[in-house]
Parts: structure tokens; C-alpha cells; sequence
């Protein structure tokens, strides 16, 4: 591991007094969740291209092919436990560090993990939810897909409206949540140590968030396997998995405090 990235990360971290976490679908690949791009995974079952947003709208045909790969994917991450880097996120909010944890992630580890679900900007949605794409009443998933086994259904539709159910995940295609954006930039530009655990930093507009941070003035941090088109910008970067770099910069921090 490299000891002297982590250290340089911790003392950083020890001066920070606004710290934003920004996070990917790396944080949780320990947990057991695949990235879906990886081969054999459930993404190399579907086709992309038949799981936008538009073809959901368009289609019943789609809308049952979005349900099915939706359900299939659902039980790995309802199933998977928080690791050490969703943990060490926690640590940091309870030193009363920590501005927002944003992340491109679905899967609600951090909520699981205990982080304060006011302080998590989730920019891709939640699969823990289902919404109406018309009149956009939300209900928790359970009560939803619990309704289509009882009732053999594979597509819902709202007891309200009419309109079509879907997990209330952003698809491709679809705009992120507005406010949800918004915040997530603001925080970026008012922090002072601006954190990105497990992302490739490709998926726009989540990867600007990093450099609109750089913007206003913060440090940047990287924990993550592979490159990125933004390492130039980063002032440490720390190569490794998320979950032992996290619980040794943690360890060095604490350290600190002992001092
Ligand atoms: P991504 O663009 O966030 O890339 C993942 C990055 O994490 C890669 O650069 C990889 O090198 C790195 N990584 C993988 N395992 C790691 C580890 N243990 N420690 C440190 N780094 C690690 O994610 P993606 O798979 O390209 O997916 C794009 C979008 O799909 C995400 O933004 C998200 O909305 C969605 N997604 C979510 C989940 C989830 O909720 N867990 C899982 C897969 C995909
Ligand atoms: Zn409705």
C-alpha cells in the first residue's frame, strides 16, 4: 500500500475544516456489488442501448425488459453489506467534518453504513424507490415489487395516474435530479478537501464535480484502482482499494488525535 500517500492524505484531511466525499461504483466492489461494464456481469446480459429512458417511455415491450434487468440486479446490492471505506466515510461526518457525501452510487450502502441520509446527494437515484414517471409519487420499493409477485405483474403502473413505475434510478437518457445537481455543485465549490473514492470520473456531469472544487480553492483527493481523465488535476492520489486505503488513512488520522 502506499504508506506515504495516506499519510499525506491524513494530514491534509487534519487540516481540512469543510470536507465533501464524492463517490462511485468502486466504493462498492468490496461489498460485492460488480461494476456493471465487467464481463459476465448483469450489464453483459442487457443491452444498453434497449434500457434508456426513451425506449422506457416508448414501449411496453422495453418497460418489461427495464423491469426484469432491473429486478434481476436488485437482490446483489440488497443483499450487500458496507465495507470499510462506506465506514470510514461515517468517521469523518461524526468528527463534524464533513459538508455532503455525494455519490453516483444506487445501491444505498452509505444510508446501511450509517451515514446521516441529510447529508447524501445520490445523483443517480436510489434503487431502494420506485417512482411514477408522470406524477412522480414515490413508494418504497418493497411495496411495489411486492404487488407485481402477488399479482403476477411485470410491469406497474401508478394507482393514481396511470403512468408508468419505474425504480427511481436515473436512466440513461434521463436528466439528473436538478436540485440534487445543484447542491452537489455548490458543496464541490465551498469545501475545502474534496474527496473521490471509487470513480472513473467519466459518467458527466458527476465527473466536473472535482474540478469545480479545484475552482474554489480546494484540495483534491483521489482513492481510487485505475486511472482517471482528471489525476492531472488531483493533488494526491492514492492507488489501492477504497476499503484498506479508507481504514488506514482513518487509522493514521486517529493517530494524529492521540498526539
Ligand atoms: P465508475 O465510473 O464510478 O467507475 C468505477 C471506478 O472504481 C473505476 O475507475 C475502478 O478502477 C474503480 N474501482 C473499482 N473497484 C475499486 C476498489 N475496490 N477500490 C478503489 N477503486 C475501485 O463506475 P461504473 O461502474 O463505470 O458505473 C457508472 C455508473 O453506474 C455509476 O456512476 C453508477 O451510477 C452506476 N453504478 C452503480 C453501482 C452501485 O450503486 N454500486 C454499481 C455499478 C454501476
Ligand atoms: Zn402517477
Amino acid at each position: 500500500m502506499d504508506d506515504e500517500g495516506i499519510k499525506r492524505v491524513a494530514q491534509l484531511m487534519r487540516s481540512a475544516r469543510k470536507i465533501v466525499v464524492f463517490t462511485g461504483a468502486g466504493i462498492s466492489t468490496e461489498s460485492g456489488i460488480p461494476d456493471f461494464r465487467s464481463p459476465g456481469g448483469i450489464w453483459s446480459q442487457y443491452n444498453q442501448d434497449d434500457l434508456t429512458y426513451q425506449k422506457f417511455r416508448s414501449h411496453e415491450k422495453y418497460r418489461k425488459l427495464y423491469w426484469a434487468y432491473d429486478r434481476a440486479r436488485y437482490p446483489a446490492m440488497s443483499d450487500a453489506l458496507p465495507n470499510q471505506a462506506h465506514e470510514a466515510i461515517v468517521e469523518i461526518e461524526r468528527s463534524g467534518l464533513l459538508l455532503a457525501l455525494i455519490t453516483q452510487n444506487i445501491d444505498g450502502l452509505h444510508q446501511k453504513a450509517g451515514s446521516d441520509p441529510n447529508k447524501i446527494y445520490e445523483l443517480h437515484g436510489t434503487v431502494k424507490e420506485v417512482t411514477c414517471l408522470d406524477c412522480s409519487t414515490r413508494w418504497v420499493r418493497e411495496e411495489i415489487t411486492d404487488r407485481m409477485d402477488r399479482e403476477g405483474i411485470e410491469v406497474p403502473y401508478c394507482p393514481h395516474c396511470g403512468g408508468p413505475l419505474k425504480c427511481a434510478t436515473i436512466a440513461f437518457g434521463q436528466s439528473l435530479p436538478a436540485e440534487v445537481l445543484e447542491k452537489s455543485f455548490a458543496y464541490a465549490r465551498n469545501c475545502d478537501l474534496f474527496l473521490t473514492i471509487g470513480s472513473s470520473l467519466v459518467v458527466q456531469p458527476a465527473a466536473m464535480l472535482p474540478l469545480e472544487a479545484k475552482r474554489g480553492g480546494a484540495r483534491l483527493v483521489l482513492v481510487n484502482l485505475s486511472t482517471t481523465p482528471y489525476d492531472q488535476a488531483m493533488d494526491i492520489i492514492v492507488r489501492g482499494n477504497a476499503g484498506p486505503v479508507m481504514d488506514s488513512i482513518m487509522t493514521e488520522l486517529r493517530r494524529f488525535s492521540d498526539e
